[in-house]
């Protein structure tokens, strides 16, 4: 084997010929869209390795295949806010891959939202999702529409215009959302409540749901506890544990409060978080008490970070500067981060910071929170780094609990669902772990990641026929 594989129509290319070419139709055909252009660029550049050794993936176009959507939804959702004027956002749902089963990913609603950022996110999902070793296929979907500063009134108005036209599209078997940012447990209630009303019929058509009504024990804290248990499982590969470590998290969500909490119960230090606004920093460490407080601020009174640090005296407040080329959260001297917000907020800059103050594990809440840039010094550094579709599965994964608990119309007990996250958390480590080695990159869990995912994907692709 030369590694050399002919094309349907007869060309003879190198495998790394090919993926260059398809990296260059993605983004000749999908124009201003940068996020999904990085995500694609970086799981194909892992699936070099790959196409050495199976060139029947060449053969069967299944690169081209996978980076095409299988379906993209878009629609206008009108409203009424609380003055009475009509308000026009636009909804999408992104059924990217349907070989191992129905799509599953959150919806986002914030005004960054587009078409390109909601497919990158549709695309990372497909491979996390069959990490976690569960039947689930890839979305992802959303909104432009921003629920900072609106009432719950007009919050529900949004949800259940935007319901009106997604419940044509999902259900229990066929596409199954959840929350992201701006989507947490108010908005999938609003969600849910009016995909009941039209369809008469009530399942697990959505995940993160309250838990009188059909949510799992665990949901809620699955991501950031799979976060730490994944950065857990990391460190005991160099025989070391979380116990002691000082802990940079960003972001002050859902994913955010419940890595802090997690880091608490694992013996380590969180000592930063933040918001749009930008960041505090409590050198005393945010204990559970402090935890409590963030999160009433956030839940419940929706306020801003900031007020931390006017509550808090031992911590400081870092405004966020458009201005600066890097973030000051980032150059704080810590043992691990924890990036928990959103896309690229890491950039070469943050981590070069992170490096030279010693940074020994990177475990990523968020969704492609390091650029490209961001990602290879990691690497290349010889730290732990753990990638957003590993570290951050165990949302996702307890969605799938979610599912098998609604079609049995059972629940699981907390500590049942925490073990088997905990489980699924330490396999999916193994798999991006053992992937690696087998595939010539021993430590380099991205690469792990993106072809211990993309396997099972591809062969059931291949078995499915022209899919
Ligand atoms: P939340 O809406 O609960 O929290 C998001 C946090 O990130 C807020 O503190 C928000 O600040 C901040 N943030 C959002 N956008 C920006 C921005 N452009 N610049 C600076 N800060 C920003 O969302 P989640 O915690 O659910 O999600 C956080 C990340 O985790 C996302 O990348 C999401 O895709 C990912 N994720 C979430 C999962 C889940 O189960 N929820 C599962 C897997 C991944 P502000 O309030 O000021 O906007």
């Amino acid at each position: 084997m030369t590694g050399t594989t002919v094309t349907p129509r007869g060309a003879k290319v190198p495998p790394g010929g090919y993926i260059d070419d398809v990296i260059n139709q993605v983004k000749a055909k999908n124009p201003a869209e940068p996020e999904f252009h990085q995500a694609v660029q970086e799981v194909l550049d892992s699936l070099r390795l790959v196409l050495k050794r199976h060139p029947e993936y060449q053969s069967a176009r299944l690169l081209e295949r996978i980076v095409e959507p299988e379906r993209v939804i878009m629609f206008r959702v009108p409203w009424f806010d609380d003055q009475g004027n009509m308000q026009v956002n636009r909804g999408y749902r992104i059924e990217m891959n349907s070989a191992i089963g129905p799509y599953k990913g959150g919806l986002r609603f914030h005004p960054s939202v587009n078409l390109g950022i909601l497919k990158f996110l549709a695309f990372e999902q497909v491979f996390k999702n069959s990490l976690t070793t569960l039947m689930m296929g890839g979305g992802k979907g959303g909104s432009d529409f921003d629920p900072k500063g609106k009432s719950d009134n007009e919050v529900m108005r949004f949800c259940q215009s935007f319901m009106s036209e997604l419940c044509r599209h999902i259900g229990p078997d066929t596409d199954v959302p959840a929350g992201d940012i701006g989507v947490g447990g108010r908005e999938v209630g609003f969600l849910f409540g009016q995909y009941k009303r039209l369809r008469n019929e009530f399942t697990g058509v959505l995940t993160g749901k309250g838990l009188n009504w059909g949510g799992s024990l665990i949901r809620p804290e699955a991501t950031g506890y799979g976060c730490v248990y994944f950065a857990a499982e990391m460190l005991k590969t160099r025989k070391d544990s979380l116990d002691g470590k000082r802990c940079l998290v960003s972001g002050s969500g859902n994913v955010s409060q419940y890595t802090v909490q997690k880091l608490l119960d694992l013996g380590a230090k969180p000592i930063t978080l933040s918001d749009s606004g930008g960041g505090i920093f409590d050198p005393d460490g945010i204990d559970r008490e402090k935890l409590a407080w963030v999160m009433e601020l956030k839940n419940t009174r929706r306020g801003r970070i900031r007020e931390y640090a006017e509550h808090f005296k031992s911590a400081s407040f870092m405004p966020s500067d458009a201005g600066l080329d890097h973030n000051p959260l980032w150059s704080i001297k810590a043992d691990c981060a924890f990036p928990s917000a959103t896309q690229n907020e890491i950039n070469e800059k943050d981590a070069a910071n992170l490096i030279k103050n010693g940074i020994k594990v990177v475990a990523e809440g968020a969704n492609m929170p390091s650029t490209a840039d961001a990602t290879k010094m990691f690497l290349d550094a010889g730290i732990l780094y753990g990638p957003a579709k590993a570290a951050n599965a165990g949302g996702v994964a307890t969605s799938g609990l979610e599912m098998a608990q609604n079609s049995m119309r059972l629940s699981w007990t907390r500590e049942e669902v925490d073990k088997r996250l905990q489980g699924i958390m330490s396999s999916i480590h193994n798999t991006c772990f053992e992937t690696a080695e087998t595939y010539g990159t021993p430590g380099n869990l991205v690469n792990g990641a993106n072809i211990g995912g993309f396997l099972k994907v591809a062969n059931a692709m291949l078995d499915q026929g022209l899919v």
